[in-house]
């Protein structure tokens, strides 16, 4: 069989182990262990050798397995799968979403260098980036999915550290509104600042439509990014993250990953194991709710306003349908929509529902919705908020796997009450 001819929904169950290493089990089993038994001083020696780099593996040599912390079955198995879907090399496994970014950014970045990134990013992110990073001397320069390249290249060269670009980090659809930003126009901003001893990091946080919807490393990133807790995991029962890329880019990724140690434990590279092999099903049938979630309130009295890319093709402008075409393959699952009133209302409606529960975090298998403006985006600045349409009225859905008239009618209920 020509498994790299299939897809990879077909590939989840059974892609890259062995069922005869483990007693014949069908499953991988979880490898509860810190350390691994070596065969003979001689192999132990080899395998260090690889591992930190002080050999190039040979042609189909595999890295042995030392220490639950450089490598272990459940994450190197899980990180294949997953490299399926984005046609990566290589992928890194992290104990959360943020801890992906943040160990990305450390390895790519130095003292003095500048980070280009959109805004708004996730809080987290955000955080990171204006309050750790800056200690560390580099600054950032944002940017909004408004502007144009031109627009762009003159805020890194009004830094005073242009020479000095090193990252460039996005996301999109942009969290909560669904603003989209030109991977393809960020990549030529990459190669206009790269130089030939120094190669600008372009990373896609692709946490939002990942890893079936949106394929950043086409469209020419460098590395995509994931909180694997939200679709990744997709029940709301664990956090993860990854990072991909090519093989040089994630073999520096991991390096400084060992040194970190905020590898995912096997327990958790288990779980997302079992959460792949349905990967698939449960986003479809979330985007197919949420279009018709999505057109529910589009024409409800009491809600004006629907961010959703369904939409794009009706009341997008030119460069929103460009990217749309070139980028998606789906509208996604994610629904921002401001209620008629303010945080009275918003608050209301959130406070009324009942089947769809009030919480944070997004892509798991039940709907949830929350108040972005006082919940997860409370710390972006006032002006971002402004700009961004984060406002009081505004409230984000994460569209579940449910019977699509059980979300509405939890919606219509709600909302009678405002
Ligand atoms: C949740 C989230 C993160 C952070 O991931 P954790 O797994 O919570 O650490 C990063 N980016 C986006 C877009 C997210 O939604």
């Amino acid at each position: 069989m020509d498994y790299t001819k299939m897809r990879p929904e077909s590939l989840m169950m059974t892609y890259g182990y062995k069922p005869k290493l483990s007693e014949g089990s069908l499953k991988c089993p979880i490898f509860q262990t810190s350390t691994f038994v070596f065969n003979s001083a001689m192999e132990g020696k080899r395998f260090f050798e690889v591992a930190y780099g002080l050999s190039e593996a040979r042609q189909g040599e595999e890295l042995g397995l030392i220490y639950s912390r450089l490598n272990n079955p459940d994450l190197e198995i899980l990180e294949n799968r997953l490299c399926l879907w984005d046609k990566a090399e290589d992928c890194a496994i992290f104990e959360s979403g943020m801890s992906a970014i943040a160990t990305a950014m450390m390895e790519f970045m130095q003292p003095g260098d500048l980070l280009l990134y959109s805004r708004p990013v996730y809080g987290g992110t955000d955080h990171f980036i204006n309050n750790f990073l800056k200690k560390l001397n580099i600054e950032s320069v944002g940017f909004s999915p408004e502007d144009s390249r031109e627009e762009i290249i003159e805020k890194i060269n009004q830094s005073g550290r242009a020479d000095r670009l090193a990252m460039i980090h996005i996301e999109t659809p942009a969290n909560p509104t669904n603003a989209l930003i030109d991977i393809e126009m960020c990549a030529e901003i990459k190669r206009t600042f790269s130089t030939a001893d120094k190669e600008v990091i372009l990373s896609v946080d692709n946490t939002y439509m990942g890893p079936i919807w949106q394929h950043p490393l086409k469209h020419g990133a460098d590395l995509v990014l994931y909180s694997a807790t939200k679709y990744i995991g997709g029940h709301s029962d664990v956090i993860a993250g990854a990072c991909l890329g090519s093989k040089a880019h994630i073999a520096r990724v991991k390096g400084l990953r060992t040194f970190m140690g905020n590898m995912a434990a096997p327990f958790t590279g288990w779980m997302l194991m079992r959460s792949l092999e349905t990967l698939k099903v449960r986003m479809e049938q979330q985007a197919r709710n949420a279009v018709e979630v999505a057109r529910y309130l589009r024409n409800h009295p009491k809600v004006e306003k629907v961010y959703f890319l369904g939409f794009i093709g009706e009341t997008g402008t030119e460069r929103e349908k460009e990217i749309y075409r070139k980028q998606y393959l789906s509208s996604g699952a994610m629904i921002a929509f401001d209620v008629k009133g303010g945080e009275k209302e918003a608050f209301a409606f959130l406070d009324n529902l009942q089947l769809i529960k009030l919480a944070v975090s997004l892509g798991g298998t039940e709907s949830l919705a929350e108040h972005p403006y006082s919940m997860t985006h409370a710390d972006v600045p006032q002006d971002i908020k402004n700009a961004m349409s984060i406002t009081e009225k505004l409230i984000r859905v994460s569209v579940g796997v449910e019977y699509y008239e059980d979300i509405i009618s939890d919606m219509r209920q709600a909302l009678d009450k405002l």
